[in-house]
């Protein structure tokens, strides 16, 4: 084999793109040609009723979810962004509450929050599980502290029992952002209701999709109740239910359609073999990149499964003797330039701190004269550079993305994508002589994608 690096002018480990996923099928397509008959796209009647939890799909692919992981209640909505603002009015966020987020995460895992008024409250991260670190946690609470938004990011799952430890002590509610680990057990817990309320997303990118939606779980019935009030123009409902507690229950319209939900039953059916197919393609990686000087890719598995979402590494740009930047430039040659959102074989960082957006470092969210953050006149919030310092680090100096450990890849695809990493590593003295002027201090800020350019979301 030719060992000389594609970006010196050698030849590429591979030259044909990745293929991309296809996971929809004859069975999709089928049941959607029924709801179409049927004429009954969508069955949500905004008021108490036959049709205030929806209609035939939608609470067929709810009771299957249910079932399935044996959930209490599986409540579907239209995207996981508005299943996490229904899960924070759900649990009883008000404006001047505290929530406590991860910053290294999709932003509405953080932006949820606003739109009950609550203000996120960033801790740092655990490097192991990239989710947030217990110890952190206990630190940020104050007695305004309401929730904690935990995420299982990456596909891995959060520590869970001692932040339910911590929640509990202080009464403050959990919900978990299970996005991007759907199927996913936590000591033999299925991950989303260990806490209060949490949920799965249903977009394009995830492992089984409905173009939009999102799945919210939780095993408390109140919960649920108010859940599908605000799902659902719950303001109608209030003297029918004969609720008691109506704060928050201002609905909106969060609703899944018949057509998602009849996608959704099928692409359920096919979850377990996915992450069956990621996991033997991780593992296998794992082993083999893990033999690299300057690769550390252990993966957090000893309290569970992971649903590798992403498949992620941390780099050591000191030991490789090669930026970060520059080390994912030449991997990048080794394979043909990516094409279309699927192809791209690894992503520097995930997304930027949550809190370098202008939303908090100004600290305008709703309206134009502070609020929610001037809600506590006597309390400043900080989210200035360095609060969060293992965040930090994973976003400008350590982590590395691999998002192709999926179907329908194969253990012969993954060892290219190893053979890639080996040769840019042996060669890294050619490869940083070659590129000097690239091959920058780590000191030196590299400015990296914005988070909307890169193909995670
Ligand atoms: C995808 C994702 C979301 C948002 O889900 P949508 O269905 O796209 O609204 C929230 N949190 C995390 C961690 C995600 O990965």
């Amino acid at each position: 084999m030719n060992t000389k690096p594609a970006i010196l002018g050698g030849p590429k480990v591979r030259e044909m793109a990745f293929p991309p996923r296809v996971t929809m099928g004859s069975q999709e397509i089928e049941e959607v040609s029924k709801v179409i008959d049927s004429e009954v796209l969508s069955a949500f009647l905004g008021g108490p009723g036959k049709f205030f939890k929806g209609g035939k799909y939608v609470k067929m692919f709810e009771d299957k979810w249910a079932e399935m992981y044996g959930f209490k209640h599986a409540i579907s909505v239209n995207s996981w962004t508005n299943g996490l603002i229904v899960g924070i009015g759900a649990v009883g966020i008000q404006p001047g509450d505290e929530v406590i987020c991860s910053p290294y995460t999709m932003s509405a895992s953080a932006t949820c929050a606003f739109f009950y008024g609550g203000i996120p409250v960033f801790a740092d991260i655990d490097p192991h599980t990239y989710s947030l670190d217990p110890k952190s946690i206990e630190e940020k609470i104050t007695p305004r502290t309401k929730a904690i938004v935990v995420v299982h990011l990456f596909g891995g799952c959060a520590d869970m029992d001692p932040i339910m430890e911590i929640a509990r002590k202080h009464n403050i509610k959990v919900i978990e952002d299970a996005a991007q680990s759907p199927g996913v057990k936590y000591k033999g817990r299925p991950v989303g209701a260990i806490g209060d309320i949490g949920g799965f997303s249903l977009n394009f990118h995830k492992h089984i999709h409905t173009g939009e939606g999102g799945m919210l779980v939780t095993n408390d019935d109140e919960l649920a109740m108010r859940a599908r009030l605000i799902r659902n123009h719950g303001e109608n409902s209030i003297e029918a239910y004969g609720i008691k507690n109506i704060s928050n229950v201002i609905g909106a319209n969060h609703r899944l359609t018949e057509l998602q939900a009849a996608v959704g039953i099928h692409q359920l059916d096919k979850l377990e073999n996915y992450l069956e197919i990621r996991k033997r393609l991780a593992l296998h990686l794992a082993d083999r990149l893990d033999t690299l000087k300057g690769i550390d890719a252990k993966q957090n598995i000893e309290n569970g499964d992971h649903a590798f979402y992403v498949f992620p590494v941390k780099y050591d740009a000191q030991e490789v003797g090669l930026s970060r930047s520059l080390f994912l430039k030449a991997v990048h040659a080794e394979f043909p330039k990516p094409d279309g959102f699927e192809a791209t074989v690894l992503t520097e960082g995930y997304v930027a701190p949550l809190y370098y957006n202008e939303v908090y470092q100004q600290q305008i969210a709703i309206g134009d004269k502070g609020f929610p953050f001037s809600t506590n006149p006597d309390v400043t919030y900080d989210y200035s550079k360095g609060i969060c310092p293992v965040t930090e680090d994973m976003h400008h100096k350590t982590f590395l993305g691999i998002p192709v450990v999926r179907e329908p890849l194969t253990i012969q695809d993954m060892d290219e994508i190893f053979e890639a990493f080996k040769k840019v590593i042996e060669n890294s003295e050619a490869i940083k002589n070659a590129f000097p002027e690239e091959n920058l201090s780590e000191e030196v800020f590299v400015p990296l994608k914005a988070a909307n350019e890169s193909n995670i979301t």
